[in-house]
């Protein structure tokens, strides 16, 4: 027990202290928005916004699938790694992520999602996670109510608590979700476009009925 918990306390230093940038601000200073990085903003008269903000090359898969969830009636928020190579360098960790421009979106939303990904090439694993235990549950229940769709549900997430003030996905009027998603889940939806979509509509569902 005791080393597992000194295991997972050194895993969560190796993760945070693992960026590049420590902030957008140094981020910035150092990349190129438009040929390493894209900012994607769509602001809709919605009380829900989607976040990736390790779209594009960084975790693979996660801005499409927001994308998907936002569909045409929430916010949408993606920071995109558009690097030929070398995307991870461009990992701000959530609670250290301070791009003005998703810092206004989540002051000006009522709830945020988070999408994410995770290393795991075998399993298509959902991991329920952010600082709104209410929602989490709404969100957990959704999804496991979801069999037949050969997808496992960790609630809570152990591994991306997600639950720091500071995470970005709690810096709306209210804290929020941050859903993991396995390697092996987003390699599914390049296949499966519709197993994608009946995913999000099962998350949005939950988040905004
Ligand atoms: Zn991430």
């Amino acid at each position: 027990m005791i080393l597992q918990l000194l295991l997972s306390g050194l895993s969560l230093a190796l993760a945070a202290g693992a960026d590049f940038y420590k902030n957008y601000d140094e981020l910035s200073k150092a990349e190129r928005e438009g040929v390493d990085y894209r900012v994607v903003v769509h602001q809709r008269r919605a009380p829900l916004t989607v976040l990736a903000i390790h779209g594009g090359d960084i975790e693979i898969g996660t801005s499409d699938f927001a994308q998907a969830i936002a569909g045409e009636d929430s916010s949408l928020y993606l920071f995109e790694g558009i690097k030929h190579t070398g995307n991870s360098k461009l990992h701000i960790t959530s609670t250290h992520f301070d791009e003005p421009r998703a810092l206004a979106m989540a002051a000006g939303s009522r709830g945020c999602l988070s999408i994410h990904g995770f290393l795991e090439t075998v399993r298509s694993v959902v991991c329920v996670g952010g600082g709104n235990p209410v929602m989490r549950k709404k969100m957990t229940d959704q999804l496991t109510a979801a069999t037949g769709l050969g997808i496992e549900v960790e609630s809570p997430c152990q591994r991306f608590g997600g639950d720091d003030a500071k995470n970005i996905v709690n810096r709306c009027q209210n804290p929020g979700v941050q859903l993991e998603t396995s390697t092996a889940l987003r390699r599914r939806f390049d296949r499966d476009p519709a197993l994608r979509l009946e995913l999000a509509r099962i998350i949005r569902k939950a988040m905004v009925d």
